[in-house]
């Protein structure tokens, strides 16, 4: 019997949020069949370091233009079983397959061995640094974007020389099997594996003797995470929610700004990590800005179809989140200036836009994950980012101004902000993508992320005998007395 015939008979079905309609069935793993993945990487992980990063990046530009060559049928199947249009699903692909281009070509660059300076008292030193595997990184992943934001810690630990474990969100299996799959098609080695379940096989995955997990998914779970894995101190980076702000300077480019807001908040049925929840508007601007997002929010249409603006709400228990975050900022004094509480007419929840919304409310505190936006007027700039700095989450934010973009993004707190755009940091390959306080810490994509999955192994190398010796209990007598000289004259003096 091998390994793959033990996996547990015991099933579960994923479903088209949009029609109840079975996609396919799945084994749900339990402890043993975790473990037997994890130990079947263990060999391949090894097989996989040793080809170098000239032969990863081989095997990880093939299976990028498998997927490219392919985007049509994987695009078919993210719709049918995420929900999302298909073109929502093309675009997701796309800067996926760019990530893992990016992320192939630049380990080398990034962890290879490089030389550093040795300093003042170890000038007879060669001293170089370069950043390892760590072995088999499990890779827990959410819902939102199926492909996009596992590929984003996925390949930069394949690309560090990492084998994965990947365990796909309950309600993607399919496409998480598509990815391994595929990429089984290029290296026959079980280099990227697959397990599928529920929360309990995730929890598996972190105490099966893996030697990193990367956790993109809700803050709750997060913390479940870092617990399980504190046992072991085995090292977590941990992607979680957001609840970001879009802020709108007096001399912001409204027609844009309510452009972007209304795509930052809406498009994927509002269910974007770094998606806009909230939009702090400067006074002068407010009325004229709501009016522009109004309208180009009611032109937009949840639905199952080719032809709607996003579609629906891909996990069921999030649709209850959502009516509460509207009911409660209407009872509270809120202004429903788009939709209501009607718009939630499951699977689907049509454009919500509220305005005068109290800041302790659920729908400013809490992430949303829906088609939901609130609107509040502020005196000023600085206003605003008081108001946006002023959240437990810290993810991305995006400002729309004309002049002082820039200075208003510097006193932001949080991991990404996008001037006069919206998440267009997550299109950029080379910047870490992560976020602080309940958006968790570590991050995905750019050197950082290849970083991230890696462990920094610092050599140093005699090249000459010095004459100064210090490392030696022969050290002669006036050693410390020439050190200390050697620092007052170096260091002793304020200088620039
Ligand atoms: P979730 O936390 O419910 O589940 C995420 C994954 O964790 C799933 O695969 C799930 O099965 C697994 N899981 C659940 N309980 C577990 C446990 N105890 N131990 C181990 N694994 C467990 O999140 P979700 O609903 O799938 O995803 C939505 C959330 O993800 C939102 O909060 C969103 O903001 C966040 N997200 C963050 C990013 C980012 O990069 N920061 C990107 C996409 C989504």
């Amino acid at each position: 019997m091998t390994a793959l015939d033990a996996r547990p008979t015991t099933t579960f079905d994923s479903l088209n949020p949009a029609t109840g309609e079975v996609v396919a069935s799945f084994p749900i793993d339990d402890a043993d069949s975790v473990r037997a993945a994890v130990e079947r990487a263990r060999p391949a992980a090894i097989w996989w370091r040793e080809q170098g990063f000239e032969g990863r990046k081989k095997y990880l530009r093939a299976w990028r233009s498998l997927m490219a060559r392919r985007i049509d049928e994987f695009a078919d199947l993210i719709h049918r079983e995420n929900g999302k249009p298909k073109v929502d699903a093309l675009l997701e692909l796309s800067l996926a397959i760019e990530h893992l281009d990016w992320a192939s070509g630049a380990a080398k660059k990034v962890l290879g061995r490089h030389r550093v300076g040795s300093g003042v008292f170890a000038a007879n030193q060669w001293a170089s640094v370069e950043y390892l595997p760590y072995g088999v990184v499990g890779a827990i992943g959410p819902w939102n974007y199926p492909v996009y934001t596992p590929l984003g810690t996925i390949s930069y630990a394949l690309a560090a020389g990492n084998a994965v474990v990947f365990k796909p969100s309950e309600y993607t299996p399919a496409i998480g099997k598509w990815l391994v799959d595929s990429f089984a098609e290029i290296v026959d080695q079980p280099v990227f594996q697959l397990v599928t379940g529920f929360g309990e096989t995730g929890a598996a995955l972190c105490t099966a003797g893996v030697d990193k997990v990367a956790f993109t998914g809700s803050t709750a779970t997060g913390k479940k995470i870092m617990a399980a894995c504190a046992d072991r101190l085995t090292p977590v980076v941990i992607e979680c929610g957001g609840k970001d702000a879009l802020i709108v300077a007096a001399d912001a480019d409204l027609d844009a700004a309510a452009d972007a807001a209304v795509f930052g908040g809406l498009s994927n049925a509002g269910q974007t990590c770094a998606g806009v929840e909230r939009i702090y508007a400067v006074a002068s601007v407010y009325d004229e800005f709501v009016a522009k997002v109004a309208e180009k929010a009611r032109a937009l249409r949840a639905g199952g179809d080719d032809g709607a603006s996003y579609g629906p709400i891909t996990m069921p228990g999030q649709l209850d989140i959502i009516r509460r975050h509207i009911e409660d900022a209407i009872a509270r004094g809120g202004t429903a200036v788009v939709g209501g509480v009607e718009s939630v007419q499951a699977p689907f929840v049509q454009p919500v836009i509220l305005t005068d919304v109290p800041e302790d409310s659920a729908a400013v505190q809490e992430e949303t994950f829906g088609p939901t936006i609130t609107v509040k007027k502020v005196r000023d700039e600085r206003e605003a980012i008081e108001l946006a700095n002023d959240s437990r989450y810290g993810l991305g934010a995006s400002v729309w101004s004309a002049k002082r973009g820039r200075e208003i993004a510097d006193q932001l707190s949080c991991g990404c902000v996008a001037i006069n755009s919206v998440l267009s940091f997550a299109m950029v390959p080379q910047l870490p993508f992560g976020g602080v306080r309940d958006s968790g810490f570590g991050r995905i994509h750019g050197a950082d992320g290849l970083r991230e999955f890696a462990w920094p192994r610092s050599v140093t190398s005699t090249r000459f005998p010095t004459p100064l010796k210090l490392a030696t209990f022969d050290r002669p007598a006036n050693a410390s007395t020439t050190v200390t000289r050697l620092v007052r004259a170096l260091y002793g003096r304020t200088r620039k």
